[in-house]
Parts: structure tokens; sequence; C-alpha cells
């Protein structure tokens, strides 16, 4: 099982299953919505997600028609974006976790967008926007 929280605490989180899918997101919203040169997502299945506490601590940020962004209205911390393209999976902002999971490989997207003042220096495959599933 995977655990994480958000940095007050009051949002807490569980996960019971492995993470299906690992991505360095590089675009503007990510960038702001996360102070950060990148965002980092694990994906997981919708259904073995669950919070243990402070779901009324949560708020919702619409950043597009298909993206829900969700975080702790208390301290900030991003906890998940629900992608509706995606209804059965949720994209988990890695950084609350708590645990060291086991991870499939990782990637960059929207590296097109990706800020002027960082670069990227590993090998991981880049995808300008977003890969192409088919
Ligand atoms: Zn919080
Ligand atoms: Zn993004």
């Amino acid at each position: 099982m995977i655990t994480g929280r958000c940095e007050c605490g009051n949002v807490q989180y569980q996960i019971d299953g492995e993470i299906t899918d690992y991505s360095h997101c590089h675009c503007s919203q990510c960038r702001r919505m996360h102070g950060a040169a990148f965002a980092s997502f694990a994906g997981v299945v919708r259904r073995q997600f669950k919070y243990r506490s402070g779901e009324s601590d949560l708020t919702v940020y619409n950043s597009s028609k298909s993206h829900k962004r969700v975080f702790c209205r208390v301290c900030g911390s991003n906890i998940r974006v629900d992608l509706s393209d995606y209804p059965d999976e949720l994209y988990i902002a890695m950084g609350t976790m708590n645990d060291n999971p086991k991870l499939p490989p990782g990637y960059h997207i929207y590296v097109g967008s990706k800020a002027p003042w960082f670069e990227i220096t590993d090998n991981l495959p880049r995808y300008h926007e977003e890969p192409q599933d088919d």
C-alpha cells in the first residue's frame, strides 16, 4: 500500500495497488500550480485510491475542460489531477507520497512548454505534448 498526505496533514490518502504510469509534466499550468520546474505524477487505478481524512478540506480547480486539479485548501498542496478522458485513472502528485513506491519507467511530457531556465539532463523519453495511445 502507498500512502501520502498534504503539507498540513489534514488530507491523507492511500492507494491499494501499484503505480501504473509515471511522468514529469512541463506544461505551464503544472509549473505554476506546483511552483516548480515541472510536476511529477503517478498514474493509479481510481478504484484503488481512497482518502483517509481531510476530504472536506479539498478544493477543485478546473484548469481546463478535461482537467480537474484537486488540492488542500488549507496548505495549498496539489494532491491529484482527474482527467475526464481517463475516468478509470487518477494522477497523483508524486511529491505528496510518503513512501518510495516502485515506479514504472518515467517520461517527460509537454517539453514544448518547458521552463527556459530548466534543462532536462536525463535520457527518459520526451514528448512535445502527450504520448499518443493507440
Ligand atoms: Zn493541507
Ligand atoms: Zn502539466
